[in-house]
């Protein structure tokens, strides 16, 4: 075969350009990424291996291997890993086939500072080679071939590729160093950046034919040998993060169940986190063998967020994604990262407040759906929930065990208003006599609330209740809205109005519960919410349309002025602008903005009609 030159593809192009630019302050890191490449290859190559025993003659020692050439100013790298074939070669490092970094390219925002540190959020791995080097040779050959490839490129536009000899599976890359970067040839500092980073990979890796790392795996070493340091790098090189992580945990449990995790909480959610195709999960280890890389079947959907790993003495060494499906060893571990994962995140609430706060800002959506998938932990999920609050200022947050706490007497049910927006919840009529009450009420705007909150029905005996199913808690102390004192009064208004807009509402009534708004819209008893109709029709489902009831409040102007109003269509006009006002305090769409908009300005004008 002789060399044939490809292109890199244009998103490379763009990621190589900035690498070089970007992480030139921290460019020894470069060796961090080869090293993490290498260990995996050499993880992949064993766990092949327990099917194909071909693939590993006996006696082969998995590890890795740099030397240091002076006179021709390169180092190399060599592992006796799976290695590549030429189609890997070009696939592997030619694109950028990860849809992680696929995403992050297009983000980037042109600001150098933070765009380097969404690199490291990504793992840019491989191309870091040429943040030292201005040209890198990589030769490799796959397990189960004969022959061999070899890659070289100055990391501009194009690579090349050809047939190369290699005696043993594996890969070995070159690095010929740019012109500053003599350092990477003195054996010390090679050595201070292997122990830095790399001290945790479990293989060993050497220098000069010398064993230079512990090539222990980290979690099988004691706690006690174990830095905080030494954890954080080890976080970064299994997650591919450029941030240290929030908290981990740690443990080794032995008795029925044996087993070691080591489990993380990123600080930052990391772009697909929506992206339900997006594979999730810990890795999964048995008796120090990977096994496999996201193993989502050993955590549950809600704390998909949660890196590290777990290795386990229980599983049988071919156990694969569809053996973990139903397994009963696999779902005790679920069960019991689970409860290491709640136990570490209500240890962060005691000991960090802080950090929690940060957790919660980037995954609380997602522990959220817990409440509805995970009914055995409901109640100490429960109590990692905050809120928006009536009694809190934008941004800040509460739980429910503060809101029980602040509760006064008399004060039944626990609160809770779901709306659109932070600004329509804090702005709703609903909110009126609960206010004038001094009740808190919790204020949910997100999406997935509507459904949370069906889920939790109760909070340590107290219930929680929405605003607007709970009117009649805060209506006696509304001593404006003497219904009774009205309702003879306004009973002709009534049916004039419900026959006025006819086919749009349910009905009307006086209400107890608004103070300062002229009307309100609830639902009719036993229908769904309001807002969970809304988010219902949302996502596509047809649902045969549930008038809602319009609620007047008796002494209001504009209320009182309809009852004055003789004249029919000034009376529509009135009856059509309190419906709308209604709907827009909601943050719904009106049926007919235009509409509304012209008999506003109508009002407004105070013109007679024509
Ligand atoms: P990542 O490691 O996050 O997948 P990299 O850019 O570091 O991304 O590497 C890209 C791919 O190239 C790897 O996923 C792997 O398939 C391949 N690769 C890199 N280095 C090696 C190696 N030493 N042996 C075998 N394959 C490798
Ligand atoms: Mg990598």
């Amino acid at each position: 075969m002789s060399a044939t030159t490809h292109a890199f593809q244009a998103e490379t192009r763009q990621l190589l350009k900035l690498m070089i630019h970007s992480l030139y302050s921290n460019k020894e890191i470069f060796l961090r990424e080869l090293i993490s490449n290498a260990s995996d290859a050499c993880d992949k190559r064993r766990f092949l291996a327990l099917a194909d025993a071909a693939l590993m003659p006996e006696g082969t020692t998995l590890k890795v291997s740099l030397t240091v050439d002076k006179a021709a100013r390169t180092i190399t790298l060599q592992d006796n890993g799976i290695g590549m074939s030429e189609t890997e070669v070009v696939e592997n490092l030619g694109t950028i086939a990860r849809s992680g970094t696929r995403r992050f390219m297009e983000s980037l925002s042109g600001d150098q500072k933070q765009d380097a540190q969404l690199i490291g959020q990504f793992g840019v791995g491989f191309y870091a080679a040429f943040i030292v080097a201005d040209k890198v040779t990589v030769v490799t050959r796959r397990a189960d071939a004969s022959s061999a490839v070899r890659w070289v490129s100055d990391g501009q536009g194009e690579f090349s590729v050809e047939a190369a000899d290699m005696a043993e599976a594996g890969t070995a890359i070159t690095l010929h160093l740019r012109e500053d970067e003599d350092e990477f040839l003195e054996p010390a500092r090679l050595e201070g950046i292997v122990r830095k980073y790399s001290d945790h990979i479990g293989l060993p890796i050497e220098l000069d034919g010398k064993t230079i790392n512990q090539a222990r795996a980290l979690w099988t070493r004691p706690k006690s040998e174990l830095s905080d340091e030494d954890y954080q790098q080890f976080y970064q090189h299994i997650a591919h993060d450029w941030e240290p992580p929030l908290s981990w945990a740690h443990h080794k449990v032995e008795g029925t169940l044996e087993y070691t995790s080591l489990l993380y909480l990123p600080k930052r959610a990391p772009f697909d986190l929506w992206d339900r195709e997006q594979a999730r999960g810990v890795q999964l280890y048995v008796k120090r063998v990977f096994i496999l890389d996201r193993a989502a079947e050993l955590l549950p959907p809600y704390l998909r967020f949660v890196r590290g790993l777990v290795d386990t003495a229980d599983l049988p060494l071919n156990v694969s994604r569809e053996i973990l499906q139903g397994n009963r060893v696999a779902e005790k571990l679920k069960s019991a990262l689970t409860k290491r994962v709640l136990d570490m995140l209500d240890e962060l609430v005691a000991t960090r407040p802080d950090d929690y706060a940060t957790f919660w800002s980037a995954f609380g959506t997602v522990l959220k759906e817990g409440i509805v998938e995970d009914a055995n932990n409901r109640d100490r999920l429960a109590k990692l929930l905050r809120f928006a609050s009536t009694t809190q200022p934008d941004g800040a947050t509460v739980s429910l065990a503060d809101y029980l706490q602040r509760m006064p007497e008399g004060q039944k049910s626990i609160y809770f208003l779901t709306a659109e927006t932070a600004a329509a919840a804090r702005n709703s009529p609903h909110l009126e006599g609960f206010r004038k009450q001094g009740f808190e009420v919790l204020l949910l705007t997100d999406r997935i609330d509507e459904w949370v909150i069906n889920h939790l029905t109760t909070f340590e005996d107290k219930s929680l209740v929405s605003v607007a199913a709970a009117a009649a808690d805060v209506e006696s102390v509304i001593e404006t809205a003497d219904k009774a004192r009205h309702e003879g009064e306004y009973q002709a208004t009534l049916s004039r109005l419900e026959k006025s807009l006819e086919g749009r509402i349910a009905s009307v009534r006086l209400s107890g519960r608004l103070t300062e708004s002229p009307a309100c819209l609830v639902a009719p008893e036993n229908a769904l919410s309001r807002r969970m109709e809304a988010l219902l029709r949302q996502s596509g489902e047809s649902l045969p349309a549930t008038l809602p009831i319009l609620e007047l409040n008796p002494e209001h102007p504009l209320v009182a002025r309809l009852r004055e109003t003789p004249d029919d269509d000034a009376f529509g006009d009135l009856a059509e602008l309190l419906l709308g006002q209604a709907v827009l305090a909601e943050g719904a769409q009106l049926e007919d903005p235009a509409g509304f908009v012209r008999r506003l300005n109508r009002l407004l004008l105070s013109e007679p009609r024509a």
